[in-house]
C-alpha cells in the first residue's frame, strides 16, 4: 500500500465531504507532538499545494506539562521543514498539574480548549483542525454507547460556541496505523504525552477489543465508520425520530422486523 497516497485520499475525502476547508481559511493545526498531529501538519500542507482554493496553515504547540520529552525536538522539525510554528506554555495549565495532579480528562481538555481558542486567535485563525484518527472515533463511538447511553463520536466538523473558529478533524478516515507508518516516513520526532502510556482504562480496554477482534475483521474501523455515517432511526429506539403512528413505511419495517424476530 501507497501510504502517503492512502492518508492524503482519505484525509482529501473528509475534508470534502464536510467541507472542512474553504476560500481564504486560515488553518491552525494543533501539534502535540505524536504521529497523528505530525501526519495531520503534513498532509494539509500537501493537500494544499494541489487544492483549488487557497487557504494557509499554522501550526502550534500548547504545553500543558503532559510531553514526557522535551517538545524542541519537533518544533525544529517543523521549523526546518518550513512550517509556521508557535510554542505555548500554557501556565494556567502548569499550575493545574502542580495543585492537582490527578485531574482528569474533562479538566484538562476544558483548560486546553481555552489555550488553543487563544493562540488561533493570535495567529488570525478562522479554522482550527485537530488529529483525531478513525480509531478515535471508532473509540469513542463504543464508549458513548456502552457506558454514557449515547449513540455518537465525535464531530467531524463543528463551531466554538461564538462560533467564532470552525473545529475540523480531517484524519477521521486515517487509522493510526496509517499515521504511525507516514511519521515513520517522514522520519518525524514523536514525543509521547505521558497519558498514553496509562494502562487499565476503558479507552485501552476498547482499543485493545478492536486489536484483538481486528485479526480476523480487519476492516472493522472502517465498517464502524460506515455505521456512523449510515443510521437507521426507524431501528433505533430514540421517540423523537420514530413515527409512532400508523403509516405505510413503519408498518412494513415492522412486519419486516418480526419475521426476523420468529425466524431467529
Ligand atoms: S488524556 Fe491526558 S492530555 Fe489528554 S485530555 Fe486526558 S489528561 Fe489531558
Amino acid at each position: 500500500m501507497d501510504v502517503e497516497r492512502t492518508v492524503l485520499r482519505k484525509a482529501g475525502e473528509a475534508i470534502a465531504r464536510f467541507r472542512m476547508i474553504r476560500p481564504g481559511d486560515r488553518v491552525a493545526v494543533g501539534v502535540s507532538g505524536g504521529k497523528d498531529s505530525l501526519t495531520l501538519l503534513e498532509a494539509l500542507s500537501r493537500l494544499q499545494k494541489r487544492a483549488p482554493i487557497d487557504f494557509t496553515i499554522c501550526a502550534f504547540t500548547i504545553e500543558q506539562g503532559k510531553f514526557l520529552q522535551p517538545i524542541e525536538a519537533v518544533g525544529r522539525y517543523l521549523l526546518d521543514r518550513g512550517f509556521d510554528w508557535t510554542y505555548v506554555e500554557d501556565k494556567p495549565s502548569l499550575k493545574l498539574l502542580t495543585e492537582q495532579p490527578g485531574h482528569g480528562c474533562d479538566v484538562c481538555s476544558r483548560f486546553r480548549r481555552r489555550a488553543v481558542y487563544e493562540v488561533a486567535r493570535n495567529l488570525g485563525a478562522n479554522v482550527v483542525a485537530f488529529g483525531h484518527t478513525a480509531d478515535d472515533f471508532c473509540e469513542s463511538f463504543l464508549r458513548n454507547a456502552m457506558f454514557t447511553g449515547r449513540t455518537s463520536a465525535l464531530p467531524p466538523i463543528t463551531w466554538s460556541s461564538k462560533r467564532e473558529f470552525r473545529l475540523i478533524r480531517p484524519l477521521v478516515y486515517v487509522t493510526e496505523n496509517l499515521t504511525r507508518d507516514f511519521a515513520g516516513l517522514l522520519g518525524a520526532p514523536v514525543i509521547p504525552c505521558g497519558c498514553s502510556q496509562k494502562t487499565g482504562t476503558v479507552r485501552r480496554t476498547l482499543r485493545d477489543m478492536l486489536a484483538e477482534m481486528e485479526k480476523d475483521h480487519p476492516f472493522l474501523k472502517e465498517t464502524l465508520l460506515s455505521a456512523m455515517g449510515n443510521i437507521e432511526h426507524s431501528r433505533l429506539l430514540d421517540t423523537r425520530f420514530l413515527n409512532l403512528d400508523e403509516n405505510s413505511e413503519n408498518a412494513e419495517s415492522a412486519s419486516e422486523e418480526l419475521v426476523v424476530l420468529e425466524s431467529a
